[in-house]
């Protein structure tokens, strides 16, 4: 059944391609952990969820189209029985949104089947897979992750570390990946380590997660980050740490600090929410300006507005009200209710706005769209000045990391100067943090990070076919939500 992305404020904003979840537990709930930590992961994926279950002889899975909540409830899981599981969320950002590019993988290997979870992207798939298929193999989806699936299902029958090694060996790019064989869960991070993956205990059993907060809901404790080219095998001896791939440098992704990753995790034993108050300190010394009230837009920029508030002693308000329900519907809204924008999904409060200087503090703008239109509805609930300030710095250039913010030329800050994007967003000021501050901000545990889309610097190469793909035209600015029957819903 096709459904409607009917959440406009969330349009202009990076999205987040997956969230991975994996539980070794000695009972047979494996599924059911999964289940609640892919819950927590529901932010790193809205389109598709699955899980995939072993009882140590045979490997099921069920995965379909929608949230955690609509694809699985008791009678579903009570088809997963099992001690090792592994779960998926997806934001497509290779291979079509539909069911067969839905995760995990399921694969049949010489030495049984195996199941594969992928956040992140590969940037050789398509040579890859034209080798692959050239040599005989069938791939039964057009995404990057079943490439992998059958590098490692190649590779099985010499074991599954040396398998993990040789496939760490011929991919590259983003990829932070759960495995699940009969015996085993496998967990792997790329040699840049772009995506994040954290190791925990739960019990008397373990887990990894892309984000530590996947631990608390279900009483299990986050233990390390793994390496930028580490892996863990998981079985009945325990926790096994191994070295996939030399790594290159610890490359983390800046904006799962700004915006993607729920602040409540940790990385680089960083509490997020506190790295996002410290950048809105940060933003106030960077870009001061004279106001009554800094206003967040919500719920992402809320820390960093606590922090600029905090920083300057200006008042702290909410300024609007975000409608929490307002996501997916199989309701096709039509012309009237797209033209109402983020006003569906954001409310100001007059009482507050009206007649004040508002501070705006937002993490990121990606187009510009959805900027504008809040600052007109502050506009239009009597602000007297609006001055827009970004946790993120100004995004010029594409990622192949494994976030869809859309081709260059989509990007505002690539064809406008800071000067020319406040004048198209209607703004009095504006004023984003500086790359150097938004490293800072994120604490003197951070090791290495990305900020390819802010800086051009890619850490990982990029071929220049996919780079030039990423350069050209971009599709129609309004198609941004693709639905499940391959129509675009438009909204801007
Ligand atoms: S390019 Fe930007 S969004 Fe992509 S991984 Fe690097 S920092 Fe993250």
């Amino acid at each position: 059944m096709p459904y409607w992305d009917v959440d406009p404020a969330e349009f202009d904003r990076p999205k987040e391609e997956c969230g991975v979840f994996g539980a070794y537990v000695p009972n047979d709930e494996a599924a059911r952990l999964t289940f609640f930590g892919l819950f927590a992961l529901q932010h790193r994926g809205q389109e598709s969820a699955g899980i995939a279950v072993s009882d140590g002889n045979v490997v099921r899975m069920h995965k379909d189209m929608g949230l955690v909540s609509q694809i699985f409830n008791e009678d579903v899981l009570q088809t997963l029985p099992g001690h090792i599981s592994i779960g998926h969320t997806r934001y497509s950002t290779t291979g079509a949104s539909v069911l067969r590019n839905a995760q995990p993988i399921f694969c049949q290997s010489q030495v049984g089947e195996i199941a594969v979870a992928h956040n992140g992207n590969l940037i050789n798939t398509r040579e890859l897979r034209e080798r692959m298929e050239l040599e005989g193999e069938h791939f039964d989806t057009t995404g990057d992750s079943e490439v992998m699936a059958r590098l490692l299902v190649r590779h099985m029958p010499l074991g599954i570390e040396e398998a993990v090694r040789r496939t760490m060996a011929e991919i590259k790019g983003a990829y932070s990946v759960c495995v699940l064989t009969p015996h085993a869960l496998v967990a792997f991070r790329d040699p840049s380590g772009v995506r994040p993956l954290v190791f925990g205990a739960i019990r008397d059993g373990w887990m990894v997660a892309s984000e530590t907060c996947a631990f608390s809901p279900i009483g299990g404790n986050p233990a390390r980050e793994l390496e930028a080219g580490e892996a863990v095998l998981i079985d009945k001896d325990g926790p096994r740490f191994f070295q996939g791939a030399a790594s290159d440098g610890e490359a983390m992704c800046l904006f799962e600090f700004i915006y993607f990753a729920r602040p409540d995790s940790e990385m680089y034993h960083t509490s997020l929410y506190e790295a996002r108050e410290r950048m809105g300190r940060l933003l106030a010394d960077e870009h001061p300006v004279e106001a009554d009230i800094v206003v967040p837009v919500p719920d992402s920029g809320i820390p960093a507005a606590l922090g600029f508030a905090r920083a300057t002693g200006i008042p702290y308000r909410e300024g609007m009200v975000k409608s929490r329900y307002i996501h997916r519907t199989f309701i096709q809204p039509d012309q009237r209710i797209r033209e109402l924008g983020v006003r569906m999904k954001l409310t100001p409060l007059r009482a507050a706005i009206e007649g004040q200087r508002v501070v705006l503090v937002d993490d990121s703008i990606v187009r510009g769209t959805t900027t504008k239109q809040i600052v007109k509805l502050m506009r239009d609930a009597g602000a007297a000045e609006v001055h827009v300030r970004i946790t993120a710095p100004p995004i010029a250039h594409p990622c192949f990391y494994g976030i869809d913010m859309a081709s260059k030329g989509e990007l505002i800050a690539s064809r406008e100067s800071i000067a020319e994007i406040c004048e198209t967003i209607g703004a009095d000021t504006l004023g984003y943090l500086s790359v150097e501050n938004a490293i800072k901000a994120a604490g003197p545990g951070a090791k290495g990070f990305c900020t390819a889309c802010f800086t051009g610097k890619y850490p990982i190469p990029v071929p220049q076919n996919i780079k030039k793909m990423a350069f050209e035209a971009p599709p129609d600015v309004g198609q941004l939500a693709t639905v499940a029957s391959g129509q675009p819903a438009l909204f801007e």
